[in-house]
């Protein structure tokens, strides 16, 4: 087994969708009046092509807007909210020293929620020591982690499905006897340990 280097971000800030004013451009630009057609071609159907924007910009689009009860909130409230540690890693996609995370060593009993907004992300039972330097979870709570490719294509990022913030990466097929095979590799900092017994 071998951990895949989580590697350092540059601190970048969050890039911009694709507009909805240009969207619409294109739309309108693309779209043949239905009269002039069957004028032409009365005998025909006429079917238009499916148009599709840029992956790249829905993905980013999913990531940007909310989901129907999320937490989402404008970079300035985050800002206020959490501390700048926080901040520069859930939103502005950072990475905590290796082994340096208040987690990476700990193994109590609980779940791990984002440190954003509280949703519950991982079960303590999930995690292992993967001594790569991050606290390592083989899988997520159903339905609470978002997975995107980084610009660059190598990496997969993974954010909280409810606030957006940013996770880790995720890394599969690196030997780690898991069910199932997969590595999130978790910044200590995007989590929020609530311990079993605590009511
Ligand atoms: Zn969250």
């Amino acid at each position: 087994m071998h951990c895949t280097a989580m590697g350092f971000n540059v601190v970048r800030t969050t890039s911009t969708p694709l507009s909805l004013s240009s969207t619409k451009s294109i739309f309108s630009s693309l779209n043949p009046t239905t009269t002039s057609l069957s004028a032409i071609f009365p005998s025909k159907p006429i079917v238009f092509p499916t148009i599709s924007a840029p992956k790249n910009a829905f993905r980013r689009g999913i990531v940007a807007m909310a989901a129907p009860g999320s937490l989402q909130k404008s970079e300035e409230e985050w800002r206020a909210i959490l501390s700048p540690q926080q901040f520069r890693i859930l939103r502005q996609k950072g990475t905590e020293f290796p082994g340096t995370g208040e987690y990476d060593k700990f193994f109590g009993e609980g779940v791990y929620n984002c440190a954003g907004c509280g949703t519950p992300l991982y079960r303590s039972i999930t995690k292992f020591n993967s001594g790569c330097g991050w606290p390592a979870f083989y899988e997520g709570l159903p339905g609470a982690i978002n997975r995107n490719p980084d610009p660059d294509g190598m990496r997969i990022e993974i954010t909280c499905a409810a606030c957006g913030g940013h996770l880790g990466h995720v890394f599969k097929g690196e030997g780690f006897p898991t069910p199932t095979n997969e590595r999130h590799c978790v910044n200590s900092i995007s989590l929020k340990f609530v311990p079993a017994n605590s009511s």
